[in-house]
């Protein structure tokens, strides 16, 4: 076992949690909601916006009042100013972005918002930058700290760098990278904040058809505490179960993978960890017969504890593990599983 140090990046940032007592007026945070829960996604959405320091206004894109009540409820736990319940009977399904953004795009006009704020998850990743064309302006993706009411740092080159930037923009829109805030705690109390509701008009000629959804009984990979990913190495989805195996003994971990092993049918593609798939941060990331190329760093070297398994010494993820192991996979997982 050696260890090695971990260049600064983004996680020098997420400790900078501070309020603007400033120019922000109102924040409008965009809900992602799903079977009438609000999704963990926008709770660190909802932090992030209060460091802005203006009120908050939570927009609910909904088919109608009846099927957001769930969601109002659960949110006025996070005591916004005003709840906005924006309908479309489009989204009776799956809410698709062409319906989405003309609503939010309304929600700030009626609520005068100098901000808008959204999870950077694929649905928000779909619809802010819509949003943001609608109301002409620009859009900032993907922030990790909040500098100003107008100054937002953000990884570029695949988290290689990390760029400063000044919105100056009437109406700032940005989605925030979920593990660079900490989620909202709810208060308790349903604090009671007004809610309204909206409508516009918003025809398209996209429509939702379908989605197949991968049932887990394990946590989401971008919630988990503790992560198992595996690479190429593995060499089938059969070998996978050795990382199934660990996970299970470190308690509720999730597993996740490489681009490498997600292409090769080892493992499902919502497991795919890196630039081109989720951005984790958990307390503990394993990685076993991951190289550790840039593309798969985006997405982990935020992590707490990075522990790297992998038979070939120069491997670039040892640059990036706190703990790493020179051993055969085959051999060293099994092991670990069976000494826990
Ligand atoms: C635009 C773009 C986007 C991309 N997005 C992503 C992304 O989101 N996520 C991602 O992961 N990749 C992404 N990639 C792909 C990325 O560049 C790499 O190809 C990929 O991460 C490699 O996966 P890997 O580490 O599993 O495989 P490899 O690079 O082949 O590494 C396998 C490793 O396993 C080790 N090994 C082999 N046998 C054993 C054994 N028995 N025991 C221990 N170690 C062993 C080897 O030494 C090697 O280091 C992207 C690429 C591009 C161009």
């Amino acid at each position: 076992m050696y260890s090695l140090a971990r260049p600064l990046t983004a996680v020098a940032a997420r400790s900078a949690a501070r309020t603007f007592a400033s120019a922000a007026g109102t924040t409008l945070v965009v809900v992602e909601h799903k079977n009438g829960a609000v999704l963990p996604a926008t709770l660190h959405a909802i932090t992030a916006a209060k460091q802005l320091g203006g009120s908050i206004t939570a927009v609910i894109p909904a088919a109608d009042a009846a099927s957001a009540a769930p969601v109002v409820e659960a949110l006025q736990q996070h005591a916004p100013s005003a709840i906005l319940v924006a309908t479309h009977a489009a989204l009776a399904k799956p809410a698709v972005a062409e319906i989405v953004a003309p609503l939010v795009a309304k929600a700030a006009e009626t609520s005068g918002a100098t901000h808008i704020v959204a999870a950077h998850s694929s649905w928000g990743k779909n619809v802010l930058p819509r949003v943001a064309a609608l109301l002409d302006v620009s859009a900032v993706s993907d922030a990790v700290a909040i500098l100003a009411e107008d100054t937002f740092t953000r990884p570029i080159f695949a988290g290689n760098a990390l760029a400063t930037v000044k919105a100056t923009d009437k109406v700032k829109v940005v989605t925030v990278r979920p593990t660079a805030f900490e989620p909202s705690a709810a208060t308790g109390s349903a604090a009671g904040a007004p809610v309204s509701e909206i409508s516009a008009d918003a025809t398209t000629a996209t429509e939702f058809v379908k989605e197949d959804i991968v049932k887990s009984d394990r946590p989401e990979l971008d919630a988990a505490k503790i992560v198992v990913a595996g690479g190429r190495a593995l060499k089938s989805a059969e070998n996978f179960q050795i990382l199934y195996d660990l996970a299970d003994k470190l308690g509720n971990a999730a597993v996740g993978a490489s681009r490498a092993a997600v292409d090769a049918g080892y493992a499902d593609n919502s497991l795919q960890i890196g630039q081109t798939g989720k951005v984790i941060a958990p307390q503990l990331y394993i990685g076993a017969g991951i190289s550790g190329a840039i593309q798969h760093l985006a997405g982990m070297k935020d992590s707490k504890v990075i522990v790297a398994i992998n038979k070939d010494p120069e491997a670039p993820i040892f640059a990036v593990a706190d703990y790493g192991l020179e051993a055969d996979l085959f051999e060293a997982v099994p092991e670990m599983t069976q000494k826990l």
